[in-house]
């Protein structure tokens, strides 16, 4: 026993200080793909015909759509063959998530001031309900289960989740609303439709990774009916990635939940 003390005082808080202070992301880490402003050269479609989502529009404007994207990079490869410069590059910023579908879709830029949209807060009723004490039911509705891995690690000692009021429960008679992970398979509507209809209002919903928001990889499955608002759901908040790292997920919950804004 002395020895299990002693190891871990010696180990001591394992606890990340996020949201204090950022932890270190990996160089290799992609976070929110950019466009330069006009740097492409005339009739280029290089990263649009490499897109194996359609992410990418060149009309009227370059716009990639977060909420398809994988990460995958094939556009930032195929582009710089193309076009000399970074013209498309993803940054490290691992903030992604919101509220609105709409604003998945990115453009260029437009000046310095220009902020990429974020998740605000709910509302202040909701918040009044759910804002000290978040309880979420995962339902992992057929994707490949890389999100449902990054949701689980949120519930580690390095993140520690619980420490910010929001938990994963079993019962979605014990939840404020789902989590759904994967594009929602034929199979898994049924399912999926009776978990949210067993949730006591007022509840929310939140579709984390590339499936939940638009079908992912699995877009073009007859299976599948892409995505969870696809699925008739009412999302609060989208959360995009292939799969989306768990600092992406957490930055989302606490805007949610207006912990950071
Ligand atoms: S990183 Fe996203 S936008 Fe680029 S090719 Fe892959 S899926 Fe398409
Ligand atoms: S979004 Fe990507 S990681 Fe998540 S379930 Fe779908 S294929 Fe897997």
């Amino acid at each position: 026993m002395i020895h299990l003390l002693l190891s871990r005082w010696r180990q001591g808080r394992r606890t990340m200080p996020y949201p204090k202070t950022l932890p270190s992301l990996p160089e290799r880490f992609r976070g929110r793909p950019q466009f330069s402003p006009g740097a492409c050269p005339e009739n280029c479609r290089a990263c649009a015909d490499a897109c194996p989502t359609g992410a990418i529009q060149l009309e009227p404007g370059p716009t990639l759509d977060l909420g398809r994207c994988l990460f995958c990079t094939e556009c930032v490869d195929a582009c710089a063959g193309a076009a000399p410069g970074e013209v498309l590059r993803f940054t490290g910023d691992h903030r992604l998530a919101v509220r609105n579908r709409e604003d998945l879709v990115l453009g260029p830029p437009q000046g310095a001031e220009d902020r990429p949209p974020l998740a605000e807060a709910l509302g202040k009723e909701l918040m009044r309900v759910l804002g000290r004490s978040l309880k979420l039911r995962v339902v992992s509705a057929g994707g490949c289960n890389g999100c449902e891995v990054d949701v689980n690690v949120l519930g580690t000692v390095a993140w520690d989740l619980g420490r910010f009021g929001i938990q994963f429960v079993a019962s979605p008679r014990h939840a404020d609303g789902l989590v759904i992970c994967g594009p929602v398979t034929a199979n898994m509507a049924l399912a999926l439709r009776k978990t949210y209809d067993a949730v006591p209002d007022p509840k929310i919903v939140i579709a984390v990774g590339a499936c939940a928001i638009q079908g992912g990889p699995y877009l073009h499955q007859a299976e599948q009916l892409g995505g969870a608002a696809a699925a008739g759901l009412p999302v609060d908040l989208f959360i995009p990635g292939c799969p989306p790292h768990p600092l992406t997920i957490l930055d989302g919950l606490l805007r949610l939940l207006g912990k950071i804004r």
